[in-house]
């Protein structure tokens, strides 16, 4: 089931695939497993397997009965580059990207290593937008490189949630940047000179920066609800989208 999304940075989910299992520190607390347990309890078509890696083929059309232009993120529930989704139910949804050329599909994985062994010898459609997570050092920014092997029109990072400060990052040829702190009862927190370093190499080197939000820990340090510690970074929003124009 395509649905409206609470994420700041996209307007609708479509989870082709639903389930996952964790691979590197940003997974410790994984929203959609939370998640996926409460749906099955609750006999959501799709959760009969709760966070096992499932594949909705029965999904795979949705996005082409929708005709108002609309920007997808691709699997909130899971990640398109498990090692249990063939390659060939990949390219079936790359299909449909590229039918729905009136849409926007913004892709992410961990899976960096899967994904660029995917698009090997391949360009990603124009209208997918493709990214990988980025939460810490040994795990997250390795992933940058796999990313920049793929020819594809937006290459983006999704640096949230921001578990410690990741140092200078290699961004050239990279598009986009999203930062933000880890949110849930058990976030971990997030410092302002991790995410101000991240903006700061984006301005310099030209790339969209977009601030998330501040998570389950305020700029003060302090632990509250996410809604109340909110989204500005040194008093301000940061609301960057990349280029369309972009070119790879
Ligand atoms: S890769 Fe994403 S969906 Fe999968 S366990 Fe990690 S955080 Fe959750």
């Amino acid at each position: 089931m395509a649905t409206t999304s609470k994420i700041e940075w996209t307007e609708q989910t479509w989870n082709p695939t639903v389930g996952c299992t964790k691979v590197s520190p940003g997974c410790k607390f994984c929203y959609a497993e939370v998640m996926a347990q409460r749906l099955e309890a609750m006999g959501t078509p799709g959760y009969e397997n709760g966070f096992q890696l499932t594949i909705l083929p029965n999904r795979l059309l949705e996005p082409l009965k929708r005709k108002v232009p609309t920007v997808y993120f691709v699997n909130s529930m899971s990640d398109l580059f498990h090692e249990d989704v063939p390659f060939s139910y990949i390219d079936k949804v790359f299909e449909v990207i590229i039918q729905a050329s009136q849409h926007t599909f913004q892709i992410l994985t961990k899976r960096s290593a899967r994904m660029a062994e995917y698009f090997e010898g391949k360009k990603a459609p124009k209208n997918a937008w493709i990214g990988v997570s980025v939460e810490d050092k040994k795990y997250g920014v390795p992933r940058i490189d796999d990313l920049r092997k793929i020819d594809a029109h937006i290459r983006f990072l999704s640096v949230e949630p921001l578990l410690e400060d990741v140092g200078q990052l290699d961004l050239s040829n990279i598009h986009w940047v999203i930062v933000g702190g880890e949110s849930g009862r058990n976030a971990r927190p997030m410092k302002a000179e991790w995410a101000e370093s991240i903006r700061d190499q984006c301005k310099e080197s030209g790339v969209a920066f977009f601030f998330k939000q501040w998570g389950g820990w305020g700029v003060d340090g302090k632990k509250r609800a996410k809604k109340y510690n909110g989204r500005e970074l040194n008093g301000r929003t940061w609301d960057d989208m990349p280029d369309m124009s972009a070119s790879v």
